[in-house]
């Protein structure tokens, strides 16, 4: 396969990541992300199948993308989504294959997503308390989560992070037992600001505990923490340890400290629509193009002018910010 120009948006951004999901649908429903009830999800049919996935990410890796995200709703639930991690695995261009889960599913599964070439793995868990994690997720699952993680070391993932939304008044009791935790597991421990991607509209921004505030909290109880090397500019995570050398935490400030300037992600829906950012007001129609006998040529127009099209960043700190019709489930994390 001929490899063709990088995808380079008008700001100079060359976009080389990109997050796939795989379904909508999910097994939580955290109340920053999902309606608590009566979810409408995609019908079954409008699911973008594996060929079609893998049709879409070859003609991507022609265009430089190299660094694939599989997530969704919760990419777990899609049944034998290793197949899929080996087809994209294969694909020529492509280095890089990481997961997004909230782990409720991964005691069953992580051996064959290690057997299928996955080795990058993020769990999402707000809470090491199990009455705050219900608050959040609006379901049971707390131990079934720390099972998964037990179990993706097990089969030998490495890295492990996980991903903890912060939000003040309800999880800022966890931040010191997550401390606690990245020092004694070593499994690095992320902290996400709050974003307005919720399903009820209803993200308010005394609700998001800034990464700054996060941060001096850790340093009280623990001691200083020493910025890591960067060596990914592009990556959203500010990384830390602490000075004495035992545990890592890092922060992804998207709301106090955006990094949109160095931004080199887009997104495909489990619906197939291509987005250029997760706060973008549009999306490009690729589905159509897969099933309707379009062309290569004629997808890679479309993801073209979709990255051209691509705004200088998100405004959510401005009078200006719409939130997304698409809640951050359907969009995919
Ligand atoms: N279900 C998987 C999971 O939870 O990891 C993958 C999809 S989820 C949408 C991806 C990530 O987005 C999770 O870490 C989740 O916590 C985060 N997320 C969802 N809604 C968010 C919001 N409104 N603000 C910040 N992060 C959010
Ligand atoms: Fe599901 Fe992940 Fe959204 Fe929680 S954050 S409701 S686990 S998709």
């Amino acid at each position: 396969m001929t490899s063709l120009p990088p995808l380079v948006d008008s700001f100079g951004r060359r976009h080389n990541n990109l997050r796939l999901s795989v379904t909508d649908r999910c097994n939580l429903r955290c109340f920053y992300c999902m309606p608590a009830d009566d979810v409408e999800f995609v019908a079954r049919e409008e699911l973008l199948t594996f060929e079609e996935i893998g049709r879409f990410v070859t003609v991507a890796a022609r265009l430089g993308v190299d660094k694939l995200r599989i997530t969704g709703g919760e990419p777990l639930v899609r049944r034998d989504l290793p197949v899929l991690i080996e087809k994209l695995a294969a694909i020529d261009g492509i280095q890089d294959i990481g997961l997004s889960t909230n782990g409720i599913l991964l005691g069953e599964q992580a051996r064959d997503l290690f057997a299928a070439g996955l080795r990058r793995i993020n769990v999402s868990l707000d809470a090491l308390d199990p009455v705050r994690f219900k608050e959040v997720t609006r379901r049971e699952g707390h131990e079934k989560v720390l099972e998964g993680l037990q179990a993706a070391k097990d089969a030998g993932f490495d890295p492990i992070k996980i991903n903890a939304v912060a939000i003040r008044g309800l999880t800022e009791d966890q931040l010191i037992p997550f401390g606690r935790f990245a020092r004694e597991s070593g499994v690095e421990v992320r902290f996400i600001e709050f974003m307005p991607l919720d399903a009820d509209n209803a993200w308010d921004r005394n609700r998001v505990l800034f990464a700054s505030e996060i941060r001096s909290r850790l340093e009280a109880e623990f001691g200083p923490l020493v910025a890591r090397g960067r060596p990914d500019p592009t990556a959203p995570s500010s990384d830390f340890e602490f000075a004495d050398g035992r545990g890592r935490v890092g922060f992804i400030a998207s709301v106090s400290e955006p990094f949109c300037g160095m931004c080199n992600r887009f997104r495909l829906t489990a619906d197939g629509k291509l987005r250029n950012c997760l706060f973008s007001l549009i999306e490009t129609d690729i589905k159509t193009i897969l099933r309707d006998g379009g062309t290569d040529e004629q997808m890679i127009e479309s993801i073209r002018s979709s990255i051209h099209e691509k705004a200088e960043g998100h405004e959510i700190n401005t009078a200006r910010f719409v939130q997304p019709d698409r809640p951050m489930f359907s969009i995919g994390g």
